[in-house]
């Protein structure tokens, strides 16, 4: 098991409705030690590509991006929930289907924080259905930008985002990959991944 998937198992809590619980080490209580490891990994697996934003969504994503910008020495983005009264042309836009609210939101980024020049890191917490994910690669592809790849802290793969985002051929790291969990024997099961 890699450090994440280690904290996983020590301190994950899973719920009923396939949701995996981690907010006492990244999602409200941070351990920033761990998030700086995170960082310096995302670092290391895409170490052959150019890298010049790192691009997450709020809330949970940012601390993520935060670690792994300072790692590439580049600034972090992070798409913003809009209420749609805000938006205007100097916006490029998505929405977003929350898999853990079960609500849409529309998210935003300033024209000004992404160009064509940008070769794009997208990173976030969770990778479940890929709805977030393909707000922000559509945000980039809109702004004329490039995806250098995507990094993922907890993937489940038991949905189906992982599969469809691959499939269209972006180099997508998960640190943990859940094959399948257990709310009430509370099991976790990893993918095996290559170090
Ligand atoms: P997706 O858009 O891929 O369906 O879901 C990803 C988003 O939903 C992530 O940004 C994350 O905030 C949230 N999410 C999805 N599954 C889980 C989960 O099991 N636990 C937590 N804490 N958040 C999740």
């Amino acid at each position: 098991m890699n450090f994440l998937e280690e904290r996983i198992v020590k301190d994950g809590i899973v719920k009923e409705g396939n949701v995996l619980k981690v907010d006492s080490f990244l999602n409200h209580q941070m351990d920033v030690e761990l998030l700086d490891k995170i960082g310096e990994e995302f670092h290391r697996r895409f170490a052959g590509k150019e890298v010049t934003k790192v691009l997450t969504i709020e809330a949970s994503g940012i601390a993520i991006a935060y670690a792994t910008a300072r790692y590439f020495g580049v600034p972090m983005v992070f798409a913003k929930k809009a209420k749609s009264i805000n938006i205007d042309g100097d916006m490029y836009t998505a929405e977003v289907e929350s898999f853990t609210h079960k609500n849409k939101n529309q998210v935003i980024v300033s024209k000004k924080f992404l160009s064509s020049e940008d070769k794009v890191l997208i990173v976030d917490d969770f990778l479940a259905n890929g709805c977030a994910l393909q707000g922000l690669i559509s945000i980039t592809e809109a702004a004329g930008a490039s995806v250098a790849g995507i990094g993922i802290v907890i993937e489940k793969g038991f949905q189906y985002g992982g599969r469809s985002i691959r499939n269209l051929g972006y180099q997508l790291e998960s640190l943990a990959i859940v094959e399948s969990m257990d709310a009430a024997t509370k099991t976790i099961v990893f993918r095996e991944q290559m170090a």
